[in-house]
């Protein structure tokens, strides 16, 4: 008999949720599904995963070594789903979520995330880094639509 190993994202075995989105055996159909294979692989330390499931023209910019020690550091316990907006428009979604860990201390991150379907399949926008394109210039999701047009709206 096969073990059953709980997703982390809370919605049945790992090995027929989150787990196939990490292998690349299989895509995100929505951003939330999306959304919590990102939250399974920060609690599987799957930073490959993190980082290729972020903006294409933000991936360079992410901070590997960061992110498998935020993955490391954080026993991560539950994700709760509090709201998703699969069309904001045409090419965004939304979702709201609480992923509950902790670090020692019980902690909530309670954040609204967009993402953006490019090329059919689904990309995090991340609005915590350094750099952006100029308004004039390409998205960075990889559109061949200036940022102001596309995905600047949906970062504050
Ligand atoms: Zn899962
Ligand atoms: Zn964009």
């Amino acid at each position: 008999m096969m073990e059953f190993t709980h997703c982390p994202c809370g919605q049945g075995q790992y090995s027929s949720c989150c787990e196939p989105l990490h292998l690349g055996k299989a895509k995100a159909e929505t951003a939330e599904q999306l959304m919590r294979s990102r939250y399974s692989a920060f609690a599987k330390q799957q930073v490959d995963y993190i980082v290729a499931t972020t903006a294409i023209g933000q991936q360079a910019q992410l901070d590997r070594a960061a992110l498998l020690s935020w993955s490391i550091d954080n026993a991560w316990q539950q994700l709760e789903i509090l709201n998703s907006v699969p069309r904001v428009d045409a090419s965004h979604a939304m979702v709201e979520f609480k992923a509950y860990y902790s670090d020692g201390q019980a902690r909530i991150h309670h954040e609204q995330s967009y993402f953006v379907k490019h090329q059919n399949a689904w990309y995090f926008i991340d609005p915590t880094l350094q750099t952006f394109p100029s308004m004039k210039h390409a998205c960075l999701c990889g559109s061949e639509k200036k940022f102001k047009h596309c995905c600047a709206t949906f970062i504050r």
